[in-house]
């Protein structure tokens, strides 16, 4: 099946709808990741912080899917801001993989840009340990001040997004810049009860959830949904046999 996908950078292309696997510590990451492997997604989302690189790469290898047909994405801690080439090596390792296809700045290293660490992820860009380097958490100011400094923008900034924190113009201050906008905490961010949630999905027969992800992707927002339990998993994948009206779009755009 083919699945929606952005451009990312000049480089590869990021499936919109990723697999999340924060607070999958170790071992926990592993049977969640085959089963979304195996249930279609094509994109992993991982950290140095979520300590489960290693796991994320085993299932990755135990499933059998070809390394180039799936989107890997890590991220360098922020305190591990001057020590980011020792870093991307461990996060390879760990993972098992020759190239990351996006390397992030996980959190602005002491709430600033910080525009020498921007210079390592662009050297690890030049020297092919990953194919695209973005950031997250980070503001339009700092994304600015990277470019400044170095002349390279952010190709991604993962942020935390759902329709309670839809905000039309900050994805458009992203979108001239070129820089996609990857949401993230789709359910942790929402109030899953909200009558318009419910009041769509019955129209469509299907769950709050799969209205909140499909709405991303209409949105044409990145979105990485964790699930440690596999039904949830698969059922977060099966969003691609219905679409939202505008009226539908617009009406979830409102929720608070
Ligand atoms: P999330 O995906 O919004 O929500 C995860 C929670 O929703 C879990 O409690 C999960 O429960 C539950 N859930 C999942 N599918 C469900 C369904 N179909 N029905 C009902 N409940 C469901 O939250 P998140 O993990 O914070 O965000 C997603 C990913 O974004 C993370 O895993 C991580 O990769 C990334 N992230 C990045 C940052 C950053 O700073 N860059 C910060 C936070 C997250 P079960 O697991 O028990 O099924």
């Amino acid at each position: 099946m083919t699945q929606p996908t952005v451009s990312v950078g000049d480089g590869p292309e990021m499936p919109l709808l990723g697999f999340g696997t924060w607070q999958l510590p170790g071992r926990k990451a592993y049977e969640p990741v085959r089963v979304a492997l195996e249930t279609g997604y094509r994109h992993l989302d991982t950290a140095t912080m979520y300590r489960n690189e290693s796991e994320v790469g085993r299932a990755l290898h135990d499933s059998g899917v070809p390394r180039g047909e799936v989107f890997v994405t890590t991220k360098l801690p922020a305190e591990r801001a001057g020590r980011e080439r020792e870093t991307i090596e461990a996060s390879l390792k760990a993972l098992g993989v020759d190239q990351l296809d996006l390397w992030l700045v996980h959190w602005p290293p002491n709430g600033s840009a910080r525009p020498q660490t921007w210079r390592e992820f662009v050297a690890a860009r030049e020297d092919g340990l990953t194919r695209a380097i973005g950031v997250s958490n980070y503001s339009i100011a700092q994304i600015d001040e990277l470019t400044k400094a170095t002349g390279v923008t952010p190709a991604v900034n993962q942020i935390p997004y759902s329709p309670a924190l839809h905000d039309a113009r900050l994805l458009a201050e992203h979108r001239e810049r070129g820089v996609v906008v990857e949401g993230y905490s789709p359910f942790r961010r929402s109030d899953l009860r909200d009558p318009v949630f419910a009041e769509v999905a019955a129209a469509h027969g299907v769950a709050v959830t799969q209205v909140i992800l499909r709405w991303h992707i209409q949105r044409e927002i990145v979105v990485i949904p964790k699930s440690a339990t596999p039904e949830r998993v698969r059922d977060n994948f099966d969003v691609f046999g219905f679409a939202l009206t505008d009226e539908e779009m617009a009406r979830i755009d409102a929720v608070r």
